[in-house]
C-alpha cells in the first residue's frame, strides 16, 4: 500500500487534499492522471450502462434534497453508527468495529445497551489501552443549513448515496421515457458520509463518488435479475483490469441485511489491507417506492401496459459501485514489479480503455526537427487516442515514467525517422520493439487497443 500511496503521489494521480495548508484528514484530490481514469471508468461504466442498453435511462440528481426524501428512505432514523472514544486521547472507534477485531464476536444489529454490556464485561480498552465512553449513535449524514438565519433556515443533508434522486424521480422517467418494466435508471455523483473511522487512502473517505443502478422490475423476475446484474458486474470488473482472482462474493446473513434488503450481495477484494467491499448488489423489494409513496403522498404505481387494471409498485434491484474504491483495485490489481537487466521496473498493467495515457510519442531529442515531426505524429493520433507527448530527459527515464504511469505505447520518433518516415513502436508489456512506418500507425495501434 505504501509503494502504491507513494507512486500515485509521485506521478500524479491521487494527492493529499489540501496539501499547502498541511492537509485535511482522509481527503485526496486527484492529479491529472487520477481524474483521467476516473473520468475513464464512470465513462466506460456509463457507456455499458446506459448507451448500450434499450432498458436503461440516465439521471443526474441534485446532490441536496427535500429532507422528507431522507426521513422516507430511513436515513435519518437508521443511518447511524456505534460511537465510542477513548477518554484520555479522544480518538473515535466503531464500537461494533472495535469489538469485533478484538473479541472476533459477530455484534452486528446489537442495540447501543448491549454493545456497552459486551465493553463492559470484555473490559474492551482503546487501542491505545485507554477506557472508552459509552456507545452512542453518529449520524453518518453530514448536516447543513439553507437560506438565511431566521425562519428561512432549514437544516439539510449533504447526500449519504446518489440512490434516492433515482426513487423519487421514477414517476417523472416513467412518464417521459417511453420505459416500460424492466427498465433501470442509473447515476454517476457524490455522496457523502460522516465515517467515523474513514481511512486506507481513497477506500473509505467522507466524500465519495459513487455509480448506481435502480433497476425496476416485476417481483416474481427478481431472482433472474438478481444473477444477470451479479454476473454483469463480474465481467465488468474483469473489463477494467480488475484481477479476478482478487475478488469474492459475500451473501449477506439475514440478521446483517439492511432494513430494506431481501438479499445483498457484496463483491468483495483482497485489498493490501485485508478483504473489503468493493461493490453492492442489493434486492431493495419494493420498500422505496411504497415510502416515497406514503410520505409524499403521490401516487408511485405502476400501471401494466397489456393489462390496465393491473397496477403495482415495482421491485428494485440495486447495482452500486463507488468510484474511488473501484480505481483503488485497478491500481492495486495493476501494479508490478519486474527484474530487468538487473534494475527493478515498476509497470502498471492497465487496460487499455482505463490506463490514463494510451500513447506516448517521444522524440529522441529536442532537436526542432525531431519535435516537429514528433507533434505531427501527436497531432495525428490525439483525436483517437489518449495521448502524451514528452521530449524531456532521456529516452530510459521517459520509458521508466510511462511503465510507471501504464501508458501501453510509447511511439519513440528518432533520425532515421527524418530520412524513412519510420518510429518505433514499444510496446509496455513485453517491452517489444517494432518499427512502422508513421502512415501506418493509426492502424496499428488501433488493432492493439480494441
Ligand atoms: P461499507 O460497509 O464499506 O461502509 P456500505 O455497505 O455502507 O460500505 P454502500 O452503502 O453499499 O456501502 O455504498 C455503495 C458503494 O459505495 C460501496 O460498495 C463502496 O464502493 C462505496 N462507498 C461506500 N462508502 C464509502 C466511503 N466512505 N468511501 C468510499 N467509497 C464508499
Amino acid at each position: 500500500m505504501e509503494k502504491l500511496v507513494s507512486l500515485c503521489k509521485r506521478r500524479g494521480f491521487i494527492f493529499p487534499g489540501s496539501e499547502i495548508y498541511g492537509g485535511l484528514a482522509n481527503s485526496w484530490d486527484y492529479g491529472p492522471l487520477g481524474v483521467q481514469m476516473k473520468i475513464n471508468i464512470k465513462n466506460d461504466w456509463w457507456k455499458k450502462v446506459v448507451e448500450e442498453r434499450d432498458d436503461m435511462v440516465g439521471l443526474d440528481g441534485a446532490i441536496l434534497m427535500n429532507p422528507k426524501v431522507w426521513e422516507a428512505s430511513g436515513h435519518v432514523e437508521t443511518f447511524n453508527d456505534p460511537l465510542v472514544e477513548d477518554k484520555k486521547t479522544h480518538k473515535r472507534y466503531r464500537a461494533d468495529h472495535l469489538i469485533q477485531d478484538i473479541t472476533g464476536m459477530d455484534v452486528d444489529g446489537k442495540s447501543l445497551d448491549e454493545l456497552a454490556a459486551i465493553i463492559k464485561e470484555k473490559d474492551i480498552k482503546s487501542p491505545d489501552g485507554n477506557e472508552l465512553t459509552s456507545p452512542r449513535q453518529f449520524s453518518g449524514m453530514f448536516e447543513t443549513t439553507a437560506g438565511a438565519a431566521g425562519e428561512g433556515k432549514q437544516v439539510i443533508y449533504l447526500r449519504p448515496e446518489t440512490a434516492q434522486a433515482m426513487f423519487v424521480n421514477f414517476k417523472n422517467v416513467l412518464d417521459t421515457s417511453r420505459k416500460r418494466i424492466p427498465f433501470g435508471i442509473a447515476q454517476i455523483g457524490k455522496a457523502f458520509r460522516n465515517e467515523i473511522t474513514p481511512g486506507n487512502f481513497i477506500f473509505r473517505t467522507l466524500e465519495f463518488e459513487q455509480m448506481e443502478i435502480e433497476f425496476f422490475i416485476e417481483e416474481s423476475d427478481w431472482e433472474k435479475q438478481f444473477e444477470l446484474w451479479n454476473k454483469w458486474r463480474l465481467n465488468w470488473a474483469k473489463s477494467i483490469g480488475i484481477n479476478e482472482k482478487l475478488l469474492s462474493f459475500e451473501e449477506h446473513a439475514p440478521e446483517k441485511l439492511s432494513h430494506y434488503s431481501k438479499k445483498t450481495t457484496d463483491v468483495m477484494f483482497k485489498f493490501p489491507f485485508g478483504v473489503q467491499e468493493l461493490w453492492g448488489l442489493a434486492y431493495r423489494t419494493d420498500y422505496d417506492l411504497s415510502q416515497h409513496e406514503k410520505f409524499s403522498g403521490q401516487n408511485l404505481t405502476y400501471t401494466d401496459p397489456n393489462d390496465n387494471s393491473r397496477k403495482f409498485i415495482p421491485h428494485v434491484i440495486e447495482p452500486t459501485f463507488g468510484v474511488d474504491r473501484t480505481l483503488l483495485a485497478i491500481l492495486v490489481s495493476a501494479y508490478d514489479e519486474e527484474e530487468v537487466n538487473g534494475e527493478t521496473r515498476v509497470v502498471m498493467r492497465f487496460k487499455n480503455n482505463i490506463a490514463p495515457y494510451q500513447i506516448a510519442i517521444l522524440p529522441l531529442s529536442k532537436k526542432e526537427q525531431l519535435s516537429t515531426l514528433g507533434k505531427e505524429v501527436f497531432n495525428n493520433l490525439n483525436k483517437d487516442y489518449r495521448c502524451e507527448y514528452d521530449e524531456t530527459q532521456s529516452i530510459g527515464k521517459r520509458y521508466r515514467r510511462q511503465d510507471e504511469i501504464g501508458t501501453p505505447f510509447c511511439i519513440t520518433v528518432d533520425f532515421e525517422s527524418l530520412e524513412d518516415g519510420m518510429v518505433t513502436v514499444r510496446d509496455r508489456d513485453s517491452m517489444e520493439q517494432t518499427r512502422i512506418a508513421i502512415d501506418k500507425l493509426n492502424s496499428f495501434i488501433q488493432d492493439k487497443i480494441q
